[in-house]
């Protein structure tokens, strides 16, 4: 279906705006829902099965009486279902932002554990990789957040910096405290994105340049649900970023009373 603007004038014929058709903007609701529910429902759909595939995989894997080569396949197709598994998790999540059902939990946390937890989780990943990871905080920061979510938060964007730097690079995560929020920033010296993508890249599905012409594996579906969450915190997350040199992610979330 189309949907057309119509230009609404003042009396004297100057230019006010322009509105949909209240039809047409009611079809547009309709249609967003209905594929927010179709996402949602396929990527339940999608998990049982995978849930299966992976426990097999598990057990074959342990089979004493595969040879070295079938084992090495078996990990291969390990390795790519737990990549799906990443990317149904990703768009059932997609799915629950998307039907306004992301509901958070308020509780005080500790914002520096949290960060130090999330650091220590990602740095197998880092060395791996031959990058530096660091964490600069407070000794402690309590604050009132959802703690699940914002661990979130935190692993997409530092498996975001890890995935988008280059050996030798470093990924420092830093939390502070300014009078009415905190303040927690993941920085990289990565391949940094484009300017012309910077205002995309939280965009559903968006994909950068660099990613795609690398084969950086992703869904472009990680910091769609960043922005997400730190929304239903009231917060906002920005992005300073050089090509060819990195990026920092801030995510700045005011403080909420008890
Ligand atoms: P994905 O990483 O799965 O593609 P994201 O939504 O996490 O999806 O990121 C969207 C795009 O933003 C990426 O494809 C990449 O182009 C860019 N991007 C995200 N984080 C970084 C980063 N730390 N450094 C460089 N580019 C990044």
């Amino acid at each position: 279906f189309s949907t057309s603007a119509r230009q609404v004038r003042g009396p004297s014929g100057e230019r006010l705006g322009a509105a949909l058709a209240y039809q047409e903007l009611t079809e547009l609701l309709r249609a967003m829902k209905v594929k927010d529910e179709f996402i949602s429902s396929v990527s339940h759909e999608l998990r049982t099965p995978l849930t299966s595939v992976l426990g097999y995989l598990e057990l074959l894997r342990d089979d004493d009486s595969l040879t070295p080569e079938a084992r090495a396949q078996v990990l291969t197709i390990q390795r790519n279902a737990v990549r799906l598994q990443a990317l149904v998790s990703d768009l059932l999540q997609v799915g629950q932002v998307g039907e306004g059902s992301l509901r958070i939990r308020y509780a005080d946390a500790d914002l520096t554990a949290l960060v130090r937890d999330a650091v220590e989780a990602a740095r197998q990943d880092a060395a791996g990789r031959g990058i530096e990871i660091a964490v600069e905080a407070p000794v402690s920061l309590v604050a009132r957040v959802d703690e699940q979510r914002i661990r979130q938060v935190l692993d997409n964007l530092l498996s975001n910096a890890l995935k988008y730097s280059r050996t030798g690079g470093s990924v420092v995560a830093t939390l502070h405290e300014t009078s009415d929020a905190v303040v927690l920033e993941v920085s990289d010296t990565g391949i940094g994105i484009a300017a012309d993508e910077v205002e995309h890249v939280f965009a559903r599905f968006f994909r950068g340049g660099g990613a795609l012409e690398q084969h950086i594996p992703g869904t472009g579906l990680g910091l769609n649900i960043v922005s997400s969450i730190v929304a239903a915190h009231g917060g906002e997350v920005s992005l300073e970023s050089e090509l060819g040199r990195g990026s920092t992610f801030r995510v700045v979330l005011p403080r909420t009373e008890g």
